[in-house]
């Protein structure tokens, strides 16, 4: 059997995040991913770039590798009128940003075992298969399904759906829109997002038994569009990312922005303070291993974020079952104080 310190399954934003701090620091770890490239997962490709006094660009990716476009506006079409939101988004090419930080944990002396699938963790003290490496801290950032989360006996979230394309459009690229309208998608919305030459546009939803139908209505509106990628996301409040020998990052325990589906941003950052964790622990040799210090870190900056967030959908959804009017004159109001606090 082979022995690592720790072992990171996943390659996506919050393993590709963790291994780079951990590789900064000269910890000794393997990144396990199971595709043989990065990105190969639905995305609106949006990145919300300052949370919680953490700029993505400067804190923590480092790099303007991949950004396409900046807006500050983004139109969310009602069936009772236009509202427009201020708040600075950024749209990437996701799998440059995964390839560049990708390189920047290879240069800094890690390790990444592409087209590694990882088929499941066995004991206390766990022990990587088929790849049978014994580690002393195992790091679930392998998204919504985590094999790692089972393994930790930890309840999955509440999942929703959403599928994404690329197409050209007749919009003007300074703006996103998006679409909150119950006869496009009952508890949920779709998006336009422009990208460098032409638009990522996508549906999602909350309740997956709501989300057949209207996929096949939105896709029917766009008859050139590429091919279609969906994926599961988690739409709850985040879990426990926490066991004697494991810890989860990003989608994994839940912890994005559940209102509006974006996770890209808080798996960045829990990912650098999951290795802020590992460090800690790797100078104490791995000895009286407390990973709860990982979850007082993340929930002391975002916990509110997510649970405000997940309180919102919640509400707005369930008032929106009686009135889609009431909500929209909700959601006014929330945009603009939302814009505001922006400006
Ligand atoms: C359609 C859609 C649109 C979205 N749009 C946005 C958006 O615009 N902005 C935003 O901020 N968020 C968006 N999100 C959410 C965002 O994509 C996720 O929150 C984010 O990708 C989480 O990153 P992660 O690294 O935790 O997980 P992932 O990106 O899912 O990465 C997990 C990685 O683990 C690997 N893996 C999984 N299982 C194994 C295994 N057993 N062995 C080895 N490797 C494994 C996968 O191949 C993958 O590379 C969207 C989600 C969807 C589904």
């Amino acid at each position: 059997m082979k022995h690592r310190d720790v072992v990171i399954i996943g390659g996506g934003i919050a393993g590709l995040m963790t291994a780079k701090y951990l590789a900064e620091e000269g910890v000794d770890f393997v990144l396990l991913e199971e595709h043989n490239d990065f990105f190969k997962k639905a995305c609106g490709e949006g990145v919300i770039p300052d949370i919680r006094g953490y700029n993505f660009f400067d804190d923590l990716y480092e790099s303007k590798v991949g950004v396409e476009r900046e807006v500050d506006e983004t139109v969310i079409h009602t069936n009772h009128g236009d509202v427009s939101l201020y708040m600075p988004y950024v749209l990437v090419d996701k799998l440059r940003v995964e390839r560049e930080l990708a390189k920047q944990v290879i240069k800094r002396g890690g390790e990444i075992l592409m087209n590694q699938r990882v088929e499941r963790i066995e004991g206390v003290k766990p022990v990587v298969l088929p790849h049978n490496i014994e580690a002393n801290i195992v790091v679930g950032a392998d998204g919504a399904n985590s094999i790692v989360r089972r393994w930790m006996g930890v309840k999955p979230p509440h999942m929703g759906f959403a599928v994404e394309s690329r197409t050209k459009m007749d919009l003007s690229p300074s703006s996103s829109h998006v679409e909150l309208k119950k006869d496009v998608v009952p508890y949920g919305y779709s998006w336009f997002f422009p990208k460098k030459e032409d638009w990522n546009v996508g549906v999602g939803a909350f309740k997956t038994k709501y989300f057949r139908d209207a996929f096949e209505r939105f896709r029917s509106r766009f008859s050139d569009a590429g091919r279609w990628k969906g994926a599961y996301l988690p739409l709850d409040r985040p879990t426990r990312s926490y066991g004697k020998h494991g810890i989860l990052v990003g989608d994994s325990a839940s912890q994005i922005i559940s209102s509006v589906g974006a996770g890209n941003t808080t798996a960045a950052i829990c990912g650098k303070l999951a290795a802020e964790c590992i460090i800690q622990f790797s100078k104490e040799g791995y000895r009286d291993l407390d990973l709860s210090v990982y979850e007082k870190a993340w929930r002391k900056s975002l916990s509110r974020l997510f649970l405000n967030s997940y309180v919102f959908a919640h509400l707005f959804f369930t008032l929106r079952r009686p009135s889609e009017y009431f909500t929209d004159l909700i959601l006014r109001k929330v945009v603009r104080s939302v814009s505001d606090s922006y400006r």
